[in-house]
């Protein structure tokens, strides 16, 4: 299987070319065809088996297709993860005019707060910074009101950590015709329960 077999856009294809990724991974063969498609996913994925390509260019694609407002939120445990994920969109996106946010603790609240009232297309935050600017500015749950795809990466961690409250601020503001798309390393028993409240009934995979 190539990339071209999974119905991705000529610059992406031409995108995976020029950064050296010559054939998709696993997660990306199994994961990319769903996300066009519409579904919501689990993805059962460690760092490095390519799980960001597999979530990023398929929202990319849409995103391409039709720009508008804050496309995507991706929430991640840690800010390095955050900051990792960014560079990833970027690159992966180069070829669009994409606008990418990176939102996190340590970071000015009010710069972060004018960041995403200008709307940039994919938000990239950990759920802590996320939930405070959520509750304190009320120009900002607006800002996520269209969203069509949340993304939480290493949802195990995310959830093992103890951002169940934070979570749910943030879901309330998202809509419920999103699509949903969690990656995590391992299926614990919180991320069995998130499962369940979600809307959808998830394509699963696991390597
Ligand atoms: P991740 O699992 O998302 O942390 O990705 C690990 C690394 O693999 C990143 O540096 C990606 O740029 C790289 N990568 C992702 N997909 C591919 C691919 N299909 N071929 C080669 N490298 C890839």
């Amino acid at each position: 299987l190539t990339f071209s077999d999974l119905n991705l856009s000529d610059w992406a294809l031409q995108t995976c070319k020029e950064l050296g990724m010559k054939k998709p991974t696993p997660v990306q063969q199994h994961c990319i065809p769903r996300i066009l498609s519409g579904e919501d996913v689990l993805g059962i994925a460690q760092t490095g088996s390519g799980k960001t390509a597999a979530f990023a260019l398929p929202i990319l694609h849409r995103l391409a297709e039709d720009p508008f407002g804050v496309f995507c939120l991706v929430v991640t445990p840690t800010r390095e993860l955050a900051y990792q994920l960014a560079e990833q969109f970027r690159a992966l996106g180069s070829c669009l005019n994409l606008r990418c946010a990176v939102i996190v603790g340590g970071m000015d609240m009010i710069s972060q707060s004018q960041t995403l009232m200008q709307r940039p297309h994919v938000v990239i935050a950990t759920p802590g910074r996320i939930k405070v600017l959520i509750e304190q500015n009320p120009d900002i749950p607006p800002v996520f009101s269209n969203t069509k795809f949340l993304v939480l990466d290493e949802a195990d961690r995310v959830l093992d950590t103890g951002f169940e409250d934070e979570l749910r601020v943030v879901f309330n503001c998202l809509p419920k015709n999103r699509q949903t798309l969690l990656f995590s390393a391992t299926m614990t028993s919180n991320l069995q329960s998130l499962l369940e409240v979600s809307a959808n009934k998830a394509y699963f995979y696991e390597a």
